[in-house]
């Protein structure tokens, strides 16, 4: 194992071994429990490889069978003299649906958001927030595709309208798979909206339905939901809802058919749309991330050694390699 450079710093986090325990039983989600997740994703990355296995995606099935498999972490000092795990290097496939690299690009999706949010509310302080979910029925998994084009362009009528106000918003999409297998694709929106839309051309829930359903061209009264942020609260408290994963994990893996037909249905489609004002400080979500590890890398600061982990398949860990 790597040397640690003072002999004091990895006491706090390298709990005592009696003699005859072997380091490679040290696990990452024992020695840093912050990393827990780590091992909950790359198990998840594991199935929707077999499910990618021997089928037309046979290729992102290798491609995952190479991302983060080894996990190489610095140590680095923490709060009171603690000292803490860093990611610093790791390998990863940047298959769209691999859980790995899936939940490092909403972890480095969210910590720019709220970098940048702040910003915007003191640009713009009077303004408003909604969050608005747009939803329509659910379809078949073989019509996902059709049904997120009719979703895009419906939303684009609805910006378009005279009516709709707000000036800038953010837009990501989420599939879920409900219990009779057929999807559930729907928008999570935020919008900013300027303070003088509660006094004047205010919408009200019912005229919101209208229209969307007008916007989608549907012949039911679609399921939407829009709520005020409070006034003082700010939007960064919205970043979890607006940037989870475009389909969890547990859908994922439920089914192999279901998912590689959503393989096939979301190739290109895009997750994360920007728009009006805010495209300007928030287009970069719209692309993957360049850097998936994060960890703030670019304060590199000090190291006391690194740690090497290594997955291993069977036990569902990560485990400290010498
Ligand atoms: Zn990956």
């Amino acid at each position: 194992m790597p040397i640690a450079k003072t002999e004091n710093a990895c006491t706090p986090i390298l709990p005592e071994q009696p003699d005859s325990t072997n380091s490679k039983d040290l696990l990452l989600s024992d020695i840093s429990p912050k990393d827990k997740p780590w091992d909950k994703h790359r198990g998840f990355a594991d199935t929707i490889q077999s499910h990618y296995n021997g089928s037309k995606f046979d290729r992102y099935a290798t491609r995952l069978s190479f991302c983060s498999q080894l996990l190489e972490f610095a140590l680095t000092p923490g709060d009171d003299e603690t000292i803490r795990l860093k990611l610093r290097s790791a390998k990863f496939c940047r298959v769209r649906h691999c859980p790995v690299c899936q939940w490092r690009r909403s972890l480095r999706w969210k910590a720019k958001a709220y970098q940048i949010l702040p910003k915007i509310v003191s640009k713009y302080p009077t303004h408003r927030w909604l969050f608005m979910t747009l939803t329509q029925k659910n379809v078949p998994i073989a019509e996902l595709r059709e049904t997120l084009i009719q979703m895009n362009k419906g939303y684009k009528r609805m910006v378009e309208r005279k009516l709709f106000p707000a000036i800038g918003w953010l837009r990501s999409m989420e599939v879920t798979r409900g219990r009779d297998g057929n999807a559930h694709p729907h928008f999570h929106c935020l919008l900013m909206v300027p303070n003088s839309y509660f006094s004047h051309g205010y919408i009200k829930q019912y005229e919101w339905v209208k229209l969307w359903r007008e916007c989608m061209r549907l012949d039911y009264n679609p399921i939407m939901d829009i709520q005020a942020v409070r006034q003082g609260i700010s939007p960064s408290s919205l970043v979890p809802e607006l940037l989870k994963y475009c389909t969890k994990e547990s859908d994922m893996v439920a089914d192999r058919e279901w998912f590689l037909e959503l393989t096939s249905q979301l190739h290109k489609m895009r997750a994360i749309a920007t728009g009006g004002v805010l495209k300007e400080y928030l287009r970069d979500l719209e692309e993957e991330p360049d850097d998936l590890i994060g960890e703030g890398d670019d304060e590199l600061g000090e190291d006391y050694g690194r740690l090497l982990f290594g997955w291993k398949r069977t036990e569902k860990r990560y485990k400290m390699i010498n």
